[in-house]
């Protein structure tokens, strides 16, 4: 064969390879990735960022997961007068009140961690928590005799919960049924559940701070980094942490907070003084889920950092980063938490 043949056929060869690889390499998904940005919901800002490998896929993702957020809004929130949870705290103690399945799952969940934290964390703190809003808006602090009312109707031992016919009851009159310290936590672990039924390859949520994720991480790296939000300074990162499949809960007094007096109070209170939670400035616990991980950190907000770190080192697959209420500011961390500290 001349060169000049032998040349010819050389480049057509590698025309076709090149034809191939090219065919074959769009073939191939496109990798996705969507972020909702910040938007309201269950009272605060919620995130959700896809990856998916269509963007049909990465945009129905973040509609189901926002979807998923209303619906246990409507059905969670007690500032809604028309939500299935003030219903139930309107009918309760008449008369056992059916309720749906979701509702019913959070509050057996409520009931486990306030066996778990010895009644530090407590849904039925509600009318007490009451008292301390309505504080928040008059800027005078509760009536001692008021606290002291409002504290004969808490306490979890009250709350009948019937599995068989899924219903509610109420022992005591008066009682009043909180679901602000978990009900993220839930949301977070639902929208997760739909979007991976959608198709999605990973992602992350987050509502008001409170965050999971899942899977394959944005921007093909190893983890998801997640900053650790200095209590003091709203746009510092003490730290980033980084995760994968877990989930991250933050708790703390610079989040939301009433003033009284020129004095900061936490909106977490604890169930057996009726006073609000001080010992801690912010409480990050990491977990296999979100609900955990938010009931958590409401229960080790209330437990302070002895109580707290000892609770959260007796429980698998779970780490607490705790940020005393003195200055300057101290990190104190429970056994496993380091591996999660990427920097
Ligand atoms: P979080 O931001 O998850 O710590 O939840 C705080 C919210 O939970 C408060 O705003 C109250 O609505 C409610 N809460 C306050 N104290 C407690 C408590 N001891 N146990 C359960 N929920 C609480
Ligand atoms: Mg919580």
């Amino acid at each position: 064969m001349k060169q000049s043949t032998r040349n010819l056929w050389l480049q057509t060869i590698t025309g076709i390879m090149i034809l191939i690889l090219m065919m074959w390499q769009m073939r191939q998904p496109r990798i996705q990735e969507l972020d909702s940005g910040y938007r309201i919901t269950m009272g605060t800002f919620a995130r959700v960022l896809v990856v998916a490998s269509d963007k049909k896929t990465a945009e129905q993702c973040v509609k189901a997961a926002f979807e998923t957020f209303d619906r246990v809004n409507a059905m969670m929130s007690d500032y809604d007068p028309n939500s299935l949870l003030s219903e139930v705290n309107r009918r309760a103690f008449a008369e056992p009140v059916k309720v749906d399945a979701a509702l019913f799952e959070v509050l057996t969940a409520a009931v486990k961690y306030s066996r778990l934290s010895d009644g530090a964390f407590d849904i039925t703190v509600g009318p007490v928590v009451q008292l301390w809003r309505k504080a928040n808006q008059t800027g005078i602090a509760p009536e001692p005799q008021a606290l002291t009312q409002a504290h004969q109707k808490v306490g979890y031992r009250h709350l009948l919960l019937d599995e068989d016919n899924q219903t509610v009851r109420f022992a005591v009159e008066g009682m009043l049924l909180d679901l602000g310290g978990i009900a993220k936590g839930y949301a977070i672990d639902k929208a997760i559940e739909v979007m991976r039924q959608q198709g999605a390859l990973g992602g992350m949520v987050d509502i008001g701070g409170d965050l999971a994720c899942f899977d394959r991480p944005v921007g093909g790296q190893p983890h998801w980094y997640i900053g650790l939000q200095d209590p003091d300074e709203e746009q510092r990162y003490l730290l980033r942490l980084k995760l994968n499949n877990h989930a991250a809960a933050t708790s703390g007094d610079y989040r939301r907070f009433a003033v009284i007096n020129d004095l900061k109070y936490s909106h977490i209170v604890n169930p057996a003084s009726t006073q609000a939670a001080d010992s801690l400035s912010s409480v990050t616990i990491i977990a296999p889920s979100a609900i955990q991980a938010d009931a958590l950190a409401t229960a080790v907000s209330v437990l302070g950092p002895e109580k707290g770190m000892a609770l959260i080192e007796s429980i698998d697959q779970t780490v607490a980063l705790l940020i005393l209420s003195a200055r300057p500011i101290k990190l104190q961390k429970t056994t496993g938490a380091a591996n999660f500290i990427a920097d």
